[in-house]
């Protein structure tokens, strides 16, 4: 097998839009009456400012305050890197390197006492708490030190401030969204194409990564190839199980295009060259009723829509064939910066889909023991309904794998 590299390079996010989201997040901290907003590194950290610092257990970390200049706290030794980021390149950030001797955590809370205009510490009796929202990823050992140094803060998750924003896509971010889930259709499209009976599921997924790569992917993140019984087991490992004649095989992949994530599943039926071993009735009924339920969900989406109604409607056709218990996970997930984000459309999630929203429709009917199916494309909420970013055929694949 050889893979070309074809595909065109991811066009960034541009600097204007790190300067709408940091002044908005600056408004949201402001108007909740926070002291300030403290993000570290992840999916926060590149929503903000584009940069993409390593996880380290030396802190990174931007302070966006209600009052006063955001400032990225980095460790001396990534000063490069950070000041390469879109925001501080757009002069956006402040950039506060710290020294190898220096505690960054009194650094932090120094920024965030400048906004609120102590001086000190305050005890119990100085009067209310600060507030403080952090970002929900930030690692406990960080966390527990802000909280020593900042004994009279109050914290909060920081996704009540970002969540509200991350959740609605802007157009720049769907067209790297579309541009992950092409590439995503064309590695399904090479890999139904090719031959599969005789390798193992580990060698196909190989194949799907690299073809993620090849693809423009800067990361493969999942490479999901589940055939004959292992179909049954929704996010079975890729293993050594060769690949036959006369199975399904579950195909759910992806990765990071620009930053933002690709995932699609597709269902294929490899014959091989004896017509004995085409896809059985009850296999073709099983994926009826699954293609019927993916197409009404998606069918669904427009804004005002509860996210659990989407779930609902898949569900329901699902369990009005008989299949209602062997439909075991959510219908579908957001998908942005991070592979799974909110908005999740599950029983339980009331919040209307709103126009810019992002998110996988997912139904799957598992058999244990026996087999399984399942489609997934990624959808955009627009005000005229479901934008559909993925175009692979939704129907079974039925394929000759030779
Ligand atoms: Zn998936
Ligand atoms: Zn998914
Ligand atoms: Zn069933």
């Amino acid at each position: 097998m050889t893979v070309n590299a074809v595909a065109a390079p991811p066009r960034p996010i541009p600097a204007a839009r790190y300067r709408e989201r940091l002044s908005a997040a600056r408004d949201l901290v402001a108007e909740r009456g926070l002291a300030a907003l403290l993000v570290g590194v992840g999916a926060d950290l590149r929503y903000l400012t584009g940069y993409e610092a390593m996880p380290l257990e030396r802190l990174t970390m931007l302070v966006v305050p209600a009052d006063g200049p955001v400032t990225l706290v980095v460790p001396r030794l990534e000063l490069t890197p950070a000041r390469a980021c879109p925001a501080a390149g757009a002069g956006l950030v402040e950039l506060l390197a710290w020294e190898e001797t220096d505690d960054p955590v009194v650094h932090v809370g120094r920024l965030v006492r400048a906004s609120t205009g102590r001086a000190a510490p305050a005890g119990a009796a100085a009067g209310e708490p600060i507030r403080v929202a952090v970002s929900d990823r930030l690692w406990a050992s960080f966390l527990l030190r802000l909280q020593e140094v900042l004994p009279e803060a109050r914290f909060g998750l920081g996704s009540a401030v970002l969540g509200q924003l991350r959740i609605v896509k802007d157009a720049d971010e769907i067209a790297l969204l579309r541009a992950a889930a092409h590439a995503a259709d064309r590695v399904v499209a090479a890999i139904a194409g090719g031959r599969l009976i005789g390798r193992s599921e580990a060698e196909v997924s190989r194949e799907v990564r690299e073809r993620l790569l090849a693809e423009g992917h800067e990361r493969a993140e999942f490479a999901i190839v589940a055939s004959g019984p292992n179909s049954a087991s929704p996010h079975h490992e890729a293993s050594a199980r060769v690949i036959e004649a006369g199975e399904p095989i579950v195909l759910d992949i992806g990765g990071t295009f620009g930053g933002y994530g690709s995932d699609i599943t597709r269902t294929l039926w490899v014959t091989g060259a004896d017509p004995v071993h085409r896809p059985y009735h009850e296999y073709l009924a099983l994926f009826a009723v699954l293609r019927a339920a993916q197409a009404e969900a998606t069918h669904a989406v427009r804004p005002g829509v509860p996210a659990e109604r989407i779930d609902a409607v898949a569900r329901e056709i699902i369990a009005a064939a008989g299949h209602g218990l062997h439909f075991i996970h959510r219908t579908g997930h957001g998908i942005g910066l991070e592979a799974h984000e909110e908005p999740y459309l599950v029983a339980g999630n009331g919040e209307p889909l709103r126009e810019g929203m992002a998110f996988s429709v997912e139904p799957g009917i598992y058999l244990e023991g026996r087999f399984g199916a399942r489609i997934e494309d990624i959808v955009v909420c627009t005000a005229d309904g479901p934008d559909v970013l993925n175009q692979a055929p939704r129907d079974l694949f039925v394929v000759t794998g030779e």
